[in-house]
């Protein structure tokens, strides 16, 4: 059993489900998502993504119209396995078309392309990546968006899986960013000698992410 939240766009609202890794993942039409291959190669029982990134899916999926396979989407952060600041740890990216031949996935990557589903695709060596990023980057460079008071959704998962997992607690783990993050973000701030803002800026985002990447879980770790 996984708890899986899902921030809701519409609603503006963290929706927090309890489902099998069988069961299909909560918005998916059928089950052509389960909660199992979004969870990946993730040993995490908690999970999150945004409703957006599941309805792309399904416009993708019944626009390709027959099974795609799924090798990686979730991790948490402090798992690793992609750059710091990846859209994978956000869970709102896959990695697509593993079990295709080099001449069999060029068509899905063209089809990820044009479909325009997707805010961002990338072809690698041996799969297609996909995501639904979202929000202007911190940084200029690109990234994670700016938070702070009031913000909800994935990347607040991620800012409160990394301060808990530095621990730096006060935040929990429910993708709002209310008192008690900020607490812990002016905390982090203050011990790393960052400008007090209170926030996830570019600086924040940086010195966060480059030590709790795949750093492995720890004793404050949410679980
Ligand atoms: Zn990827």
């Amino acid at each position: 059993m996984a708890i899986v939240y899902v921030y809701n766009p519409d609603t503006n609202l963290v929706e927090k489900y309890y489902k099998g890794l069988l069961e299909a993942m909560p918005y998916v039409s059928g089950r052509t998502m389960t909660v199992g291959e979004f969870r990946g190669s993730s040993g995490s029982n908690i999970l999150w993504t945004d409703k957006r990134m599941l309805q792309s899916w399904n416009a993708f999926r019944s626009g390709w119209g027959r099974p795609i396979f799924i090798g990686y989407a979730f991790k948490r952060i402090w798992e690793g396995g992609h750059s710091p600041q990846s859209q994978h740890y956000a869970g709102v990216a896959l990695d697509i078309g593993h079990t295709l031949t080099a001449a069999e996935r060029e068509p899905l990557y063209r089809y990820a392309v044009d479909s325009g589903v997707w805010n961002f695709v990338e072809p690698e060596p041996r799969w297609v990546h996909v995501d639904d990023r979202s929000g202007t980057p911190a940084c200029a460079e690109g990234g994670y968006p700016q938070l702070s008071v009031g913000s909800k959704g994935v990347y607040v998962f991620i800012l409160q899986d990394g301060l808990t997992a530095l621990g730096f607690s006060g935040s929990g783990l429910d993708g709002v960013f209310g008192p008690g993050t900020r607490r812990a973000v002016l905390d982090y701030q203050i011990n790393q000698g960052l400008p007090q803002t209170g926030m996830a800026d570019c600086a924040t985002w940086l010195r966060l992410t480059s030590r709790v990447t795949g750093m492995g879980a720890t004793a404050t770790v949410v679980r």
